[in-house]
C-alpha cells in the first residue's frame, strides 16, 4: 500500500494506492497557497494522517510519492521552482520527514502521470514512453528503458518548455516559444481571443453570452466540432504545433509511444485524427516506422495512482 498525493495550484487530492494501482481511499482539501508553503506542508501531512488512519485493508503504509506543478530534485526531495505555487527551493522532503518516518518520493506532476499510464493503465507493456499532459499547461513524463527520466538536472522532460515558435505571451517560465504557449487550453482559449479581438466572427461568442472571458477548452472544441471558422482555425494551430512537438520528441527520443493527456485530451478522436494526419505529412526516413500516437486512458486520477506508483517504484 502506498500513499500518492497530487499537489496542485488549487487542491491537495491524497489517495491510498494498492500496489495494483487501485484507489482504496480519497481525500481532497484546498490548497490555499497564498498562505505559503509551510502550511501548505502542514496540510500535505494532514492529508497523509487521514490516509493512514483511513487504512482499514490492514496492509501496511510503504511510503509516499508527491507529484508536483513544477521541478524537483528526485534526489534531494526539494522542491526547485513551482511557478504555480510561488516555490522556490522549499525542502518538501525534509519538512515532511520531520512529521512522518515513511520515505517520500517527489518528482514533477506529468512524470508521475506518466507513471500512472505507462505502467496501470498500459500494464508495463511500454519500455519506450511518452506522455504529454495537455491542461492548463503542458507537462511531460517520458519513460526510457523502462525507467522514468527526467534529465541529469530534473528539467529533461519539462517537454512543455521545448522552444517551437515565435508566440503572442510569454510563458510562465520567462520565455517566448514554448510549446505549452501553443497546445495547453490557456493557450487556444488566447488565440481565440486574439482573432475575435481582431474583429472576427464567431458563434463561440454566442456560446459564452458574449462574455470572452469565458471562452474555455470545451467551448473552443464544441464550436470547432460544429465547423466555426474561427474555433477550426485555432484549433488547426494547436493541432500544427502540438505535431511538431511530438515529431521533436520522436526524433530525440524515438519513442513506441506517446500519449496525449491532461484536458484537452478529453477532445478524444476529434484532436487525435488530426494530430496523426498532420504528423504523416511531417514524418522523416518515411520508410521507418514511428511513433504511435494514442489518447491516454488515466484522466483525473492519474495524479494520484502515479505518485503512488512512482513511490513504489523508486523505493
Ligand atoms: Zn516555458
Amino acid at each position: 500500500m502506498y500513499i500518492g498525493i497530487d499537489l496542485g495550484g488549487t487542491n491537495i487530492a491524497g489517495g491510498l494506492v494498492t500496489t495494483a494501482g487501485e484507489i482504496v481511499s480519497k481525500i481532497s482539501v484546498p490548497t490555499g497557497r497564498e498562505r505559503g508553503s509551510d502550511a501548505v506542508i502542514e496540510d500535505i501531512y494532514q492529508v497523509v494522517e487521514s490516509l493512514m488512519k483511513a487504512n482499514q485493508t490492514g496492509e501496511q503504509v510503504k511510503g509516499i510519492g508527491i507529484g508536483i506543478p513544477g521541478i524537483a530534485d528526485p534526489h534531494t526531495g526539494e522542491v526547485i521552482v513551482c511557478v504555480n505555487l510561488n516555490w522556490y527551493n522549499v525542502p518538501l522532503r525534509a519538512k515532511l520527514t520531520e512529521k512522518t518516518p515513511l520515505p517520500i518520493f517527489i518528482d514533477n506532476d506529468a512524470t508521475v502521470a506518466g507513471v500512472a499510464e505507462f505502467q496501470v493503465a498500459q500494464e508495463g507493456k511500454y519500455k519506450d514512453a511518452v506522455i504529454l499532459t495537455l491542461g492548463t499547461g503542458v507537462g511531460g513524463g517520458v519513460l526510457v528503458d523502462g525507467k522514468v527520466v527526467s534529465g541529469h538536472h530534473g528539467i529533461g522532460s519539462e517537454l512543455g518548455h521545448m522552444l517551437i515558435g515565435e508566440s503572442l505571451y510569454t510563458c510562465n517560465c520567462g520565455r517566448n516559444g514554448c510549446l505549452e504557449t501553443f497546445a495547453s487550453s490557456t493557450a487556444i482559449i488566447h488565440y481565440a481571443k486574439h482573432l475575435i479581438h481582431a474583429g472576427r466572427k464567431s458563434s463561440m461568442m454566442d456560446a459564452v453570452c458574449g462574455d470572452i472571458d469565458k471562452i474555455s477548452g470545451e467551448v473552443i472544441f464544441a464550436a470547432a466540432r460544429e465547423g466555426d471558422v474561427v474555433a477550426v482555425e485555432v484549433i488547426r494551430r494547436l493541432v500544427t504545433y502540438l505535431s511538431r512537438g511530438i515529431m521533436n520528441i520522436v526524433c530525440t527520443l524515438d519513442p513506441e509511444i506517446v500519449f496525449l493527456g491532461g484536458g484537452l485530451s478529453m477532445a478524444g478522436d476529434f484532436l487525435l485524427n488530426q494530430v496523426k494526419t498532420e504528423l504523416d505529412g511531417l514524418k522523416y526516413f518515411k520508410a521507418t516506422p514511428h511513433a504511435k500516437v494514442e489518447i491516454a486512458k488515466f484522466k483525473n486520477d492519474a495524479g494520484i495512482i502515479g505518485a503512488a506508483m512512482y513511490a513504489m517504484i523508486q523505493r
